[in-house]
Parts: C-alpha cells; sequence; structure tokens
C-alpha cells in the first residue's frame, strides 16, 4: 500500500482529489502528518470519521521505531538505532550544539561506498531508503526529546548522493513551510564526491550546505583510502565543487578526517593548501574515530592544531569539529553494527 507520509504537497493534493475530496483539505492533512506529526489516521483529531476511513482504504502510515537508546553523560548526545517495516535499522542521532538542535540522520541502509575508515560500509549496502524514512528519523528524534530540530546533517549511513531522488524529495519536505520548515540553510548534505550529482545539485537551487568528504591532499592517497576516488579524480571533484560554488555562491564544506601518520604532516597541509586556496570554502578537520574492523588512529591534538595553523596562515578557512558524545561511541555506523551481531 501507497505511503501517505511519503507525498509531497502537490502529491497529497492529487491523492485528495483522487479519493473525491476538495483540494483544501490537503492542507490540514499534510499538517497531521508533517507539522503535528502523528503517525496513524486515528490521530487525526478534526477529521471526519469518512475521510480517515477513506484514507485508511487507500494509505498507510511509513513505520519506524526506536529499537535502542544511549545517552551521553558527558553531554546532551543522544544516539539511536532506528527499525522500519522490514526489519531494516540505521543510526540517527541528536545533537546539542550552541547554534541549534541537530538531527544526523541515515539516507540508506549500508552504504556501497567502501571507504576504509567508515563502519557504515562493513556490512554492505542493503537499500535507499525513502524521503518519509528520513523525516520519520527526525519525527521520533523530536518525540523522544521533546526538543523541536533546527539543523539536519545528513552524515549517517549511506552516500546521499547515491540516493539522490529521495534525498532531494525528503530536503523540499523537511523544509516545506507546511510541515517542518526548517531552513535549507541550516541543511548540511555531506557527500564522498559523485561527480555528476554535485552539478545536479548545484542547478536544483536549493541552498543547503554541501560538504565533500576529501579526507586526503592527493589523488594517489584518497584512491588509497576511497574507491570512490578511482572513479571520479580529484581534479573532476575540485571542478566540480567550483561549479557548486560559483553557481550558488554558498560556501563548501571539506570534510578532513585526521589519520595519525597517513594525512596529517605539514607537507600534507602544504598540499591542502595549493589545492584550495582563492576557494569560498571551510575545512573541517575531524580526528578520526577509531573503527574496530580498522587500523587507524586518530592524530594527535597538537599535530592537528599545527596543520590547522597552517591552513588559516595560508587563507584556508579551517576548524576542528568539536567531538560530542564520545562516550557513546557517536562514531557512525558502530552501533548499528552492534545491534546487528545481538
Ligand atoms: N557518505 C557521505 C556521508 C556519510 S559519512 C560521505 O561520505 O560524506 C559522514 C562523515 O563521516 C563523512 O565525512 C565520513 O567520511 C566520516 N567518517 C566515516 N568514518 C569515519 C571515522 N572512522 N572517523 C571520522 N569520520 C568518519
Amino acid at each position: 500500500m501507497k505511503k501517505i507520509d511519503n507525498l509531497n504537497f502537490e502529491e497529497l493534493e492529487k491523492a485528495m482529489v483522487d479519493i473525491g475530496e476538495p483540494k483544501f483539505r490537503t492542507k490540514q492533512i499534510f499538517d497531521w502528518i508533517h507539522n503535528k506529526t502523528v503517525d496513524s489516521f486515528d490521530g487525526f483529531a478534526n477529521v471526519s470519521k469518512k475521510l480517515k476511513e477513506e484514507l485508511l482504504k487507500n494509505y498507510e502510515f511509513t513505520k519506524a521505531s526506536i529499537e535502542l537508546k544511549l545517552e551521553s553523560e558527558l553531554d546532551e548526545t543522544k544516539k539511536y538505532v532506528i527499525m522500519f517495516e522490514d526489519r531494516n535499522v540505521v543510526e540517527s542521532v541528536f545533537l546539542k550544539y550552541k547554534y541549534g538542535n541537530t538531527a544526523c540522520i541515515s539516507s540508506q541502509v549500508g552504504c556501497k561506498m567502501g571507504c576504509h575508515f567508515c563502519a557504515s560500509t562493513k556490512n554492505g549496502f542493503l537499500r535507499n531508503l525513502t524521503a518519509a524514512e528520513m523525516l520519520r528519523q527526525i519525527y521520533l528524534i523530536q518525540k523522544d526529546t521533546g526538543e523541536k530540530i533546527s539543523n539536519v546533517v545528513i552524515m549517517g549511513s549511506g552516500e546521499p548522493l547515491d540516493n539522490y531522488d529521495n534525498v532531494v524529495k525528503f530536503l523540499k519536505l523537511i523544509n516545506d513551510e507546511r510541515g517542518q520548515n526548517i531552513s535549507m540553510r541550516k541543511i548540511t548534505v555531506s557527500t564522498c564526491g559523485i561527480v555528476p550529482n554535485i552539478y545536479k545539485l548545484a542547478d536544483e537551487n536549493i541552498p543547503i550546505t554541501l560538504a565533500i568528504s576529501l579526507h586526503a591532499p592527493s589523488q594517489e592517497k584518497r584512491e588509497e583510502i576511497m574507491p570512490i576516488a578511482a572513479k571520479y579524480k580529484l581534479p573532476e571533484l575540485l571542478k566540480a565543487c567550483d561549479y557548486y560554488i560559483n553557481s550558488t555562491g554558498r560556501r563548501l564544506t571539506f570534510e578532513y578526517i585526521m589519520i595519525k601518520g597517513f594525512n596529517d604532516s605539514l607537507e600534507d597541509a602544504e598540499l591542502l593548501c595549493k589545492l584550495l586556496k582563492h576557494k569560498l570554502v571551510n575545512m573541517n578537520l575531524i580526528p578520526c574515530n577509531y573503527v574496530r574492523e580498522v587500523n587507524i588512529k586518530p592524530s594527535a591534538n597538537l599535530d592537528i592544531e599545527k596543520f590547522k595553523k597552517l591552513l588559516t596562515d595560508n587563507g584556508v578557512n579551517a576548524t576542528v569539529r568539536r567531538e560530542l558524545g564520545s562516550d557513546i561511541n557517536a562514531a557512525c555506523g558502530q552501533l548499528r553494527n552492534d545491534f546487528l551481531k545481538i
């Protein structure tokens, strides 16, 4: 049966007309689904019994439930394992930053990108998430925490630009002022660098922040840890980034996980400066998280600071990502892997 919460406003309008309802009722139904975020037709308090029955005959809600929750004792971070109807699970995280309550959500069950340092890819790829399954992660987090989410990052498991249509549909739905009304400017989409879809996203005319997982300062090193780099070479990726910056006018974020002894030398920083000088970018330096299956260690704090200084001294904007929820292992994908083992 069709999922009612996976329809955008126009699709819902058509659905209403199809079951013989006037168009103007759409707003009321959309409000129950995406503003009040009820997840059953029973919850539609001011809707006639007849209409509820008609909806029930044709549609159902996307089912999702919190299966496991870990709460940090150091800060407000909460990590969730969320299960869908087919018993597939993903991870989602609630993070409280000064600038707002942030939900980190997954876009796929597993991932096919195979980045060596990433836990999300270790059990392979299972399927794409629908737009509604991405929304549900946020609605469940809001219900559980009692807090309104103001910022969204698509940095959980999966490669968002490998699930392009569903992700763009999700972005437009979460941004809809008749629903959650989360500003596009407060949404970050992170990609390992699927070049054709970076161009496509640039032309979508939605002012989100795009983050590129760069992680290495040269083609050679990037290819060593990210299989996607062999398909889309660094010069090609940077060209797509330039196109994105020029056509959207938005500052691009680069993510750079710092792996001890691999990509954290001052020579690496110099190479990065050469690549990124004069570009409208923000370099996010992230000490890598320990992943059981891989032998990598985070760079020493002092090395990260030296690396950052060299970048900023050369005009490349750089920040070090503050770690939240370190006691509950907020690193991508690890909780899900543990859950699968149980
Ligand atoms: N597939 C997308 C988004 C998901 S991952 C992407 O590649 O960008 C979100 C971020 O976490 C990415 O920058 C990813 O490279 C990073 N990441 C993965 N494993 C990590 C680890 N062990 N330590 C730190 N960051 C990691």
